[in-house]
């Protein structure tokens, strides 16, 4: 089954705007004996002996992290997202405490969420959520009803404690400078969750969030940020010592070396490549969005140009559901996922059958693909949702369409094709 998934990807269009490809070395690394090994702590602070080759590299991936990032602080071993998020909330507030966050049709993760919701900030840490005033039509948050809201918060005795910025449907950067000196006359803490732009902040290209007020930046490193899945969280050194505390012993035992030293290796290759990386993505999904309006999608974010990140939002409600659409492109070999859009919850939508699909575009330029590349992908993408085309009758354009764009680009070593399948027996 693994070797068949490997062949299904080698023969797709793979858009889930989460995910990416590593790089050869990346793969190499995570195969290595660093994944069988426990170094909890800090480099030259261990629990345990057998850690000199892995404190060099931990050592390493801190100081590559800092550069990329211009960071004076940084955290290598959360293992996921997720959990650097849960290294902030432990950090820097209490249970009962309150956050302001995203809802989710507005770009929230669960990991900012509601008890209520099983979000992980409710459920495991306690905290309370509100939501900041969303404007649709600008797709972000809205600057003056916030500061209304946060006023209206401190007479009720619910101030919050945290201010979370960045989200999973994000088009658009969030207004972090235009808020950050608002929220810090409140002393509210400010963490900047980055899973989905990482490598587009890497690159120079989205915002600069620990230039613009952040006080903290969390992420997954698999996303835009093309590494091994994992965690980091990056900051100031006077924050250094709470959030290390929070990392080890509170929310890690092993922190998964192998994908550690993968990190390292991913930051090394976005110093030298993100940039022109970045820029990529951003002139794809551009290209895409706009080739998708032409044919007559409603895309989201149209007044602004639909997109300055990696991600395109399609309203489909004149054809179907974002959950139907999902498993049609997944018959015609292009994997998407169905996404809550504003609007979704009030008209009594839910998550199996929300009103749009989220595209991304960072996998597919990893592989090399540029603007016109995209036009295809939109005609596929028009093919079966619009022209309801039999999806499984498309299967072989679609594999011959990726057939010269094999190879993972943007990295140092490109010998491995980009979905070969490794075998060591
Ligand atoms: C994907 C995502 C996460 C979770 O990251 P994992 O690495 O999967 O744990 C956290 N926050 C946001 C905004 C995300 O999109």
């Amino acid at each position: 089954m693994l070797k068949e998934h490997h062949k299904w990807f080698e023969h797709s269009i793979p858009l889930i705007a989460s995910e990416n490809i590593p790089s050869p070395a990346v793969r190499e690394a995570i195969i290595s004996d660093f994944g069988n090994r426990y170094a909890e702590g800090w480099p030259g602070e261990r629990v345990y002996a057998g850690c000199v080759y892995i404190d060099k590299v931990e050592v390493e991936c801190m100081s590559l992290a800092k550069k990329l990032f211009k960071a004076e602080f940084a955290d290598v071993r959360p293992i996921s997202g997720v959990v650097a998020n849960l290294v902030i909330y432990s950090a820097f507030s209490n249970p009962g405490d309150v956050m302001l966050a995203s809802s989710i049709p507005a770009g929230g993760h669960i990991s900012h969420g509601k008890k209520e919701h099983s979000g992980t900030a409710g459920l495991v840490h306690g905290l309370e959520i509100e939501f900041y005033p969303f404007d649709a039509e600008q797709m972000t948050i809205d600057v003056d009803k916030t500061k209304k809201k946060v006023e209206e918060l401190k007479a009720a005795n619910k101030l919050p404690k945290i201010a979370m910025f960045g989200g999973s449907l994000f088009l658009f950067p969030h207004p972090v400078k235009e808020l950050s000196d608002f929220l810090k006359s409140y002393n509210i803490h400010i963490n900047y969750d980055a899973a989905h732009v990482a490598g587009l902040i890497a690159g120079n290209q989205f915002q600069d969030p620990l230039r613009e007020g952040a006080d903290t930046l969390t992420m997954s490193t698999h996303k835009t940020l093309f590494g091994p899945q994992g965690g980091l969280v990056l900051g100031f050194e006077k924050h250094g010592d709470v959030i290390k505390k929070a990392t080890f012993p509170g929310l890690t035992s092993s922190h998964h070396i192998h994908h550690m030293a993968a990190k390292a290796i991913t930051f090394a290759e976005s110093l030298e490549f993100g940039k022109d990386y970045a820029k990529q993505v951003i002139k794809n999904a551009k290209a895409l969005a706009e080739a998708l309006s032409d044919f007559g999608f409603k895309v989201l974010g149209e007044k602004r140009g639909f997109t300055e990140s990696h991600q395109i939002a399609l309203n489909v409600l004149d054809y179907s559901d974002g959950g139907k659409v999902e498993g049609d492109l997944e018959k015609a070999n292009i994997i998407v996922n169905r996404q809550l859009i504003p609007g979704d919850i009030k008209a009594g939508r839910n998550y199996f059958h929300p009103g749009g699909i989220r595209l991304g575009v960072s996998e597919i330029t990893r592989l090399g693909m540029k603007e016109s590349e995209m036009k295809e992908i939109a005609s596929f993408i028009k093919n079966v949702i619009i022209d309801k085309k039999n999806p499984k009758r498309l299967v072989s354009n679609v594999k011959s369409f990726r057939r010269n764009y094999q190879k993972v680009q943007y990295c140092f070593d490109k010998k491995l094709g980009a979905y070969e399948y490794v075998k060591l027996r």
